[in-house]
């Protein structure tokens, strides 16, 4: 439910209101609008009788969202949460560029990439310590050892970190060293880690299941918010369909979609969404077209010497080239990289 305030209603009204509300057994979420408050409602719908609140002092209506999702709906909160890391603001008009290598590999190459993007003007390194694999005989992430060197280059080169944590009990570790945790696409319906990624105070990037509907994406994004950590970004990474020259099949309907349905930034990743290098460029291009917030691309020094995904890491001279291409389609919408 959400109370839609008058326009003309006083402070002392908006907090009648709020405190009736906390009265009936609900948490409130204020969202103050130019034109004026909202009111959210949060927690389990009882019966109760909203006549009586919209006949309170400077109410205009009381409305049900219709979503499942609630704190995650643009009818719950209509302004975007902007998401702010090391001064980078995710969510407002900038175009934000994370970019890294699949895994974190060695310090050499980590160092390598991260003075390439640093000099491309992008703010955010990704690299996997935990690596999620299909096969439990492929290069399976550095582990702690991975997550010191990511702290080394945010150190080094004063860019913020952005990986993967797999598991509720490594949670406490992950978010230790980053600045960003990336929820894999086969866990995003990991209840237990969405609930203790809830608990944090640290933004957290969740990626869709590669067979995840765009309501079952929110209603994990959710999961998170009702554990009372807003800072939560969508990311789109593809999804499984019947065709096969690509890994994945993005889903560019999503961004606009999301960016319809919540407030919550919307991220792109081309590489996992195509699997392939030389579709990345025009797969990112498009995403930023589409309304993007941000772009999750992999890039690494010798793709074909990478531990994994390589087959979809841009080169070094590649992905600067494209950080060029995507300004000017920044540029063109009205927007900024
Ligand atoms: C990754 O970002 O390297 C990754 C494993 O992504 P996804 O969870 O989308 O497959
Ligand atoms: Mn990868």
């Amino acid at each position: 439910m959400i109370i839609v305030m008058k326009k003309d209603a006083s402070e002392a009204d908006i907090q009648r209101v709020a405190q009736r509300v906390v009265e009936l057994g609900f948490r409130t979420h204020l969202s103050k609008g130019e034109e004026r408050t909202i009111i959210g409602l949060i927690g389990d719908e009882r019966p109760v009788n909203w006549e009586t609140l919209e006949r309170m002092e400077g109410v205009e209506k009381v409305l049900r969202v219709l979503p499942a999702y609630k704190l995650a709906s643009r009818d719950f909160k209509p302004e975007n949460t902007v998401i702010s890391i090391q001064g980078t603001r995710i969510g407002d008009r900038e175009v934000v560029v994370m970019a890294g290598p699949c895994a974190v590999e060695d310090r050499p190459q980590m160092r390598e990439i991260a003075q390439a993007i640093k000099e491309t003007g992008v703010h955010i390194l990704r690299g996997g310590a935990f690596k999620p694999r299909t096969s439990p005989y492929s290069f399976q992430g550095l582990g702690q050892e991975g997550l010191e060197i990511l702290a080394e280059m945010r150190e080094e080169f004063g860019l913020a970190i952005v990986t993967e944590v797999m598991a509720p009990e490594q949670v406490p570790l992950v978010a230790q060293y980053a600045d960003i945790l990336q929820i894999g696409a086969r866990n995003m319906q990991n209840f237990a880690l969405l609930h203790a990624v809830g608990e944090l105070n640290k933004p957290v990037l969740l990626k869709r299941g590669m067979m995840a509907t765009v309501e079952e994406l929110l209603m994990s994004a959710e999961y998170i918010l009702s554990h009372g950590n807003y800072q939560v970004m969508l990311c789109e990474r593809g999804i499984r369909t019947f065709e096969t020259y690509t890994r994945n099949t993005f889903d560019i309907n999503a961004i606009p979609l999301l960016k319809s349905l919540t407030h919550l930034p919307v991220i792109a990743d081309p590489s996992h969404g195509t699997g392939k290098w030389n579709l990345v460029g025009a797969v990112s291009k498009a995403a930023v077209a589409a309304g993007a917030d941000g772009l999750i691309i992999e890039v690494h020094p010798h793709p074909s010497r990478a531990l994994s995904d390589g087959a979809q890491s841009l080169k070094l001279p590649a992905f600067a080239e494209l950080m060029t291409g995507l300004r000017a389609v920044a540029q063109a919408i009205g927007r900024e990289l």
